[in-house]
């Protein structure tokens, strides 16, 4: 009997464009004096409001990634808050974070109640993972595939380049930069429903691989995961948001580097998901 799966529904979504408008009418602001680490999130939002997306520090890449988190939480999805749930996929995906090319970002992990097969990443560290992928995955490494797949978006600073473009092409940068507020909704709008591209995606894969191949788990899972969903009748979010998964799953099983692993056992993962309430 799987509680997980009772409680998972769609996440409830605001309407966005709404919040889009509302922001493009505010217009560029002034650059105010850049503050430190010291002073509270909260401030510090209130107190940049331009950001230069060309050169993002690193602190700066991850207090936006917080600000959109937020928003995410508290706007767009419903949160599946089982503890014990939470710590589970935390732990596997601290360890492959640990694995990956920027270890010492704050990475943060979680669980996203909604049916759809899915999982997002934003910048700075935050990966969500939904309950219906997690039903999905037949087994452990199953699933660390695909969160291993969205550290590697956040390592590759997919979102970041994929946030300048975007900006760029609205016409909403300026050479002072672009506005914290603005760059938050479209980081949002990024996260939850435009696809990255076909490049980004094989680079999440590879870099997912690695770090997948470096804890011991089977590489072989995550193109195994992505042949699943590509076998299902109907096509499953995740491939909309990350496409070209028949050309992705051919290049992976190519660059299998290490054979066997663990994380195969499906009855372990499967008592292991009946824990969750
Ligand atoms: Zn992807």
């Amino acid at each position: 009997m799987l509680n997980i799966f009772s409680l998972a529904r769609r996440a409830h979504r605001r309407v966005f464009y709404g919040l889009m408008a509302a922001t493009i009418a505010l217009g560029l602001c002034l650059t105010s004096a850049v503050r430190t680490a010291a002073i509270p999130l909260d401030l510090i939002f209130q107190g940049i409001r331009i950001i230069q997306l060309a050169n993002l520090s690193e602190q700066q890449e991850v207090q936006i990634g917080a600000q959109i988190n937020q928003q995410l939480v508290q706007s767009e999805f419903r949160m599946y808050r089982d503890p014990s749930a939470e710590a589970y996929v935390s732990q596997i995906g601290q360890n492959l974070a640990r694995a990956g090319e920027r270890p010492n970002l704050p990475f943060r992990f979680q669980i996203v109640a909604d049916r759809a097969v899915n999982a997002f990443a934003t910048m700075g560290g935050y990966v969500y993972v939904t309950t219906g992928l997690m039903l999905a995955a037949d087994n452990e490494a199953q699933l660390a595939g695909v969160i291993g797949h969205e550290i590697g978006h956040i390592n590759g600073r997919h979102l970041v380049e994929q946030m300048k473009n975007d900006a760029i092409y609205r016409g909403i940068a300026t050479a002072a930069g672009l506005d914290r507020q603005m760059a938050v909704a479209i980081g949002v709008d990024l996260a939850l429903r435009k696809p990255r591209s076909r490049a980004d995606e094989f680079d999440a894969d590879e870099r997912g691989l690695r770090y997948l191949g470096r804890v011991g788990y089977a590489q072989s899972a995550l193109p195994d995961f992505l042949q699943k969903l590509r076998s299902q009748r109907s096509t499953p979010a995740f491939l909309s948001t990350h496409p070209a998964p028949a050309e992705r799953i051919s290049n992976l099983n190519n660059k299998i580097s290490q054979p066997g692993g663990a994380g195969l056992d499906n009855v372990a993962y499967r008592n292991q998901l009946s824990q969750f309430r």
